[in-house]
């Protein structure tokens, strides 16, 4: 059996996304059956990088065509590899590059992309959410095909720390696929760059988000407030950015940011299932509600039921006592 994990690159490095995939892909076979493989006109760093985190080997897929995404470049490199080496999985991260190529892939063998993978169990069936978190639905790999899959962020853990420096780096291959500019039928522009007062949430070891419990514009310093205390970033529910109170790019959900951070703590949230698919990968989830019945006790590990007027202003007493 051979597993190859398609890896993305974010400023420069791997994506924690891939790793995050490279998790996904040890529920499906031992670090060594897998080949990680990286897209580009010059991928030295990045399957530098990728071959000290433990995977089995690393195939650099190089071609001047493939300098910056297209998604007709990125299949046809990707068909012509897969078809040389009948990898039984191929496993994505569920990015926005990936949601725009891979289905196209999976269609040139005959399969569909099982996308946005939350679980993996033995089979193996895989587990995707449906009518936004509503119901979950499993799903198993058939016809001749490799089974090809994207995992959702925040799904699996991945462990970047201790991604094993393994002893010796996985060996490297070089895979040139034949590529014709006339085959690329969208002409990329200049990659897009996030404006440097973008928040990541997605990276954040620490959350502090706030929901409507606040009240209004002018509460939300208390949430801010905790979250310097912690060194945490502050996140809010969707009612709180479609008011204004905090910028779009702060919204945690299904329709906001995916997040899987070690702590999240809720402030008056009350764990609607579009704001819970999109934090429920968290580590430690604490939740302050004055309703005992909110929903979000449902996911947190502790709960505070108390009128966060109240609550925050002591939790902040007490973090201010042990700094
Ligand atoms: C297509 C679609 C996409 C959506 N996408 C998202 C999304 O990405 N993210 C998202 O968050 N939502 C999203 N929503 C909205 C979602 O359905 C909920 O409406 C929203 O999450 C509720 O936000 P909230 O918990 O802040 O507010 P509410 O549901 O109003 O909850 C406020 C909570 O605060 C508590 N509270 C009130 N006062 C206090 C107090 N003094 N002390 C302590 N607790 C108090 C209440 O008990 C209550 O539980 C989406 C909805 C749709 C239809």
């Amino acid at each position: 059996m051979s597993l190859f994990l398609v890896l993305e690159e974010s400023r420069g490095r791997i994506s924690r996304a891939s790793w995050e995939a490279f998790a996904a892909a040890l529920c499906l076979g031992p670090a060594q059956d897998v080949t990680a493989v990286v897209i580009g006109a010059e991928t030295e760093a990045l399957a530098g990088e990728a071959a000290t985190k433990g995977v089995g080997k690393v195939v650099r897929v190089e071609h001047p065509l493939l300098a910056r995404y297209t998604a007709d470049g990125f299949c046809l490199a990707l068909h012509q590899l897969i078809q040389s080496q009948s990898p039984t999985q191929v496993v994505f991260p569920h990015t926005y590059q990936v949601r725009d190529y891979a289905p196209a892939l999976a269609c040139k063998f005959g399969q569909v992309l099982i996308g946005d993978v939350i679980g993996i169990e033995e089979g193996p069936v895989f587990t995707r959410q449906l009518l936004q978190g509503r119901l979950t639905g499993t799903y198993r790999h058939s016809g001749n095909g490799p089974c090809i899959l994207s995992v959702q962020a925040g799904a699996f853990r991945a462990d970047t720390s201790n991604a094993k420096a393994s002893a010796a780096p996985a060996p490297i291959a070089i895979f040139r696929p034949a590529l014709d500019a006339a085959q690329i039928r969208t002409k990329p522009g200049a990659p897009f760059r996030s404006a440097p007062q973008t928040v990541d949430l997605s990276s954040a070891q620490r959350i502090v988000s706030v929901g409507r419990g606040i009240q209004s514009a002018e509460n939300i310093p208390l949430a801010q407030a905790v979250a310097q205390a912690l060194g945490a970033e502050l996140a809010a529910s969707r009612p709180i950015c479609d008011n204004g109170w905090l910028p779009m790019e702060r919204q945690g959900g299904s329709s906001g940011q995916t997040v899987a951070p070690r702590l999240y703590l809720a402030v008056g949230i009350s764990g609607a299932i579009q704001h819970l698919v999109g934090m429920k990968g968290s580590q430690c989830v604490v939740a302050i509600n004055k309703d005992p019945n909110a929903p979000i006790f449902e996911v947190a590990d502790y709960g505070i039921v108390g009128d966060l007027f109240e609550v925050v202003p002591a939790l902040m007493e007490a973090l201010n006592a042990v700094q």
